[in-house]
C-alpha cells in the first residue's frame, strides 16, 4: 500500500465506521433480540514479491455492505453483514498464486488488437499452490468471519479503450466459504451475488457445466439466443420428454436453474443473454440499456413444431433476483434487487447447518425490518464526509460500473439536497454515452460541513443512454 492511500484508509476509517447504518457490539454480547449481524474479514492480496497488491478502500467495502445490506432488508431477512472489526487494511497477503489467474506473457500490452487474451494471458496451472490463501482464509473464519479475498492481480487481459488492459476477471463465492472478488469489485451488486453463492445459492439460470452444453449451449443448458430456446423445446418435445402443452414442466426444467436445489419461487430465467440478443444490446460492448429497461420485462417466444403446429411460450424472469445475471441492471438503484423467500429460507438453512464457522452477534436495527418486502428506503451507495476535505486537494476518486443515471443527487449532513446533473443533460442528445465527465461539484464552500453525505443516482426508466463507467471527484 502506498502512503497516500494509507493516509486515506485511516482517515476514513473513522467517519466510515461513525457513519455505518448501525453499530455492531462485540462478538457475542447479545443486546437485543434484533436483527443478526455476520462480519465479513477482507483480506487484501499481492503478488510473492509485492506487485499487483489489491488497491481497496474502505469507502467502497462499505458501499458494497451497505448495498447488500439494502439487498437483505427489501428481502424481509433481518440478517445485516458488516465489516469485521479485525479486518487490517495496512496487511497484505503475499501470494502470487491466489493473486492471479493468468500469467501475462511479455510484451502483452503490445499484442495486436484481435490477438487470443488466452494465449497473451495462460491460465496459472489447475491445482496451483495456495496454501498462503488458505491459511488467510482459515484465519479469518477462526474469528467468525467469512473471508473476502481481494485480488490485484491478473485475472485476464482485454481490449478495451484502444489498447490490451488488465481486468480483475471474475468474482466467486465459495459455498459455506469465502468470497474471492477483484480489486475494484465494481458493480455495488457483486459482493452481495457471491454472497449468496456463500450461503449455498445457486444462479436463477442453468449453468453451463457440462461438456455437451459448452459444445452446444443452445441445445442443452444455457442458451444466447431465442433461436436456442426453440432448439431446446423442440428437443425436449421430440424426445418424449415433455408434452408441448406442458408449458410450465418445461420450462421450469429446461430453464430454471435453483429448482432442483428447491428454490421454487424463482421463475425460469433463460439467462441475461438472449435478453441481450433479442432486445438489441451489445453485452459484448457492455451494453444492458434495453435488457434492463421496464418494458422489457417479458419474452414470449413462438415454436412451430414439425407438424406445422404452433405454440408460444412465456419468460417473465425476475430480473431484480440477485442470483440472476442481470446483477448489474439497476446498478445505481441496487434497493430494486432482493433475494426471494425460497432463497432466504436455502441460506438460513445452511447457516445453521454448514457454516458452523460462522459467528452471529445482535445489533438494535428495528428500523430495517421489512416484512412486507418493500424496496430498500434509499440507494445503498453512500458518499461519506472524509475530514480530509478540509484540504483543497483530491482527496477522493471512485469508479465503478453505473448505468442509466438520471439525476444525481448529494444530501448533506445540512439537509440540504444538491442537484448534480440538471433534466437537460439527461438527454441523449446533449448527454452522449461517450461523454465522461458529468458533473463537478465545488464542495470548498461546503467543507466545514462534516458528517454524512448520501448521494442518490434515479435510473431513467430506459431512456437514458448507459454510462458503462461513473467516476466521482471531490476537490
Ligand atoms: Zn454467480
Amino acid at each position: 500500500m502506498n502512503i497516500k492511500t494509507a493516509t486515506l484508509f485511516a482517515a476514513l476509517a473513522a467517519a466510515l465506521c461513525a457513519a455505518a447504518a448501525f453499530a455492531a457490539p462485540p462478538r457475542g454480547a447479545k443486546t437485543t433480540v434484533a436483527s443478526r449481524v455476520i462480519a465479513l474479514r477482507f483480506i487484501r492480496f499481492a503478488d510473492d514479491d509485492g506487485a499487483n497488491a489489491a488497491q481497496v478502500s474502505l469507502r467502497r467495502i462499505w458501499n458494497a455492505i451497505n448495498a447488500a445490506n439494502a439487498m437483505m432488508y427489501a428481502s424481509g431477512s433481518d440478517i445485516r453483514f458488516t465489516l469485521d472489526p479485525a479486518t487490517d487494511p495496512e496487511e497484505t497477503v503475499y501470494s502470487t498464486n491466489h493473486n492471479n489467474i493468468c500469467v501475462p506473457q511479455d510484451g502483452w500490452q503490445d499484442a495486436p488488437q484481435g490477438a487470443d487474451p488466452a494465449k497473451l494471458c495462460p491460465p496459472l496451472p489447475p491445482g496451483r499452490d495456495e496454501k498462503t490463501a488458505d491459511e488467510a482464509i482459515k484465519a479469518a473464519q477462526e474469528g467468525g468471519a467469512i473471508p473476502v479475498t481481494v485480488r490485484g492481480g491478473f485475472g485476464r487481459v482485454e481490449w478495451h479503450d484502444g489498447r490490451w488492459r488488465k481486468s480483475g476477471g471474475p468474482a466467486w463465492g465459495v459455498y459455506f466459504g469465502y468470497l474471492d472478488i477483484p480489486e475494484g469489485f465494481g458493480a455495488e451488486t457483486t459482493l452481495a451475488h457471491e454472497l449468496g453463492h456463500v450461503f449455498g445459492l445457486a444462479h436463477t439460470f442453468h449453468e453451463c457445466g457440462s461438456d455437451e452444453c459448452r459444445r452446444d449451449p443452445e441445445l442443452s443448458g444455457s442458451p444466447l439466443t431465442v433461436e436456442g430456446i426453440r432448439r431446446q423445446i423442440l428437443a425436449a418435445v421430440s424426445s418424449g420428454r415433455f408434452e408441448r402443452t406442458d408449458k410450465k414442466g418445461m420450462l421450469a426444467a429446461l430453464f430454471d436453474g435453483d429448482l432442483a436445489q428447491g428454490v421454487a419461487d424463482t421463475p425460469p430465467d433463460p439467462n441475461y443473454k438472449v435478453w441481450g440478443s433479442s432486445f438489441g444490446d451489445n453485452l459484448r460492448a457492455g451494453e444492458i440499456t434495453h435488457l434492463c429497461a421496464p418494458a422489457n420485462a417479458s419474452l414470449d417466444v413462438a415454436v412451430t413444431f414439425p407438424d406445422g403446429q404452433k405454440e408460444i411460450y412465456h419468460f417473465a424472469p425476475d430480473r431484480s433476483d440477485i442470483m440472476g445475471y442481470f446483477k448489474n441492471c439497476w446498478n445505481s438503484n441496487t434497493r430494486y434487487f432482493h433475494f426471494s423467500p425460497g432463497q432466504l429460507a436455502i441460506m438460513e438453512r445452511n447457516l445453521q447447518g454448514k457454516m458452523p464457522f460462522v459467528d452471529i452477534s445482535y445489533a438494535d436495527t428495528d428500523t430495517w425490518r421489512n416484512r412486507d418486502r418493500e424496496p430498500a428506503p434509499q440507494s445503498a451507495m453512500q458518499i461519506y464526509d472524509a475530514p480530509a476535505h478540509a484540504q483543497d486537494a483530491l482527496v477522493y476518486v471512485e469508479t465503478g460500473a453505473a448505468q442509466r443515471a438520471y439525476a444525481l443527487e448529494l444530501s448533506g449532513p445540512d439537509g440540504k439536497t444538491r442537484r448534480l446533473i440538471s433534466e437537460a443533460e439527461t438527454d441523449p442528445q446533449k448527454f452522449p454515452p461517450a461523454q465522461k465527465t458529468m458533473y463537478a461539484l465545488d464542495v470548498s464552500a461546503l467543507k466545514t460541513l462534516n458528517g454524512t453525505w448520501t448521494l442518490r443516482a434515479t435510473a431513467s426508466g430506459g431512456a437514458a443512454p448507459p454510462i458503462a463507467k461513473w467516476r466521482l471527484e471531490f476537490r
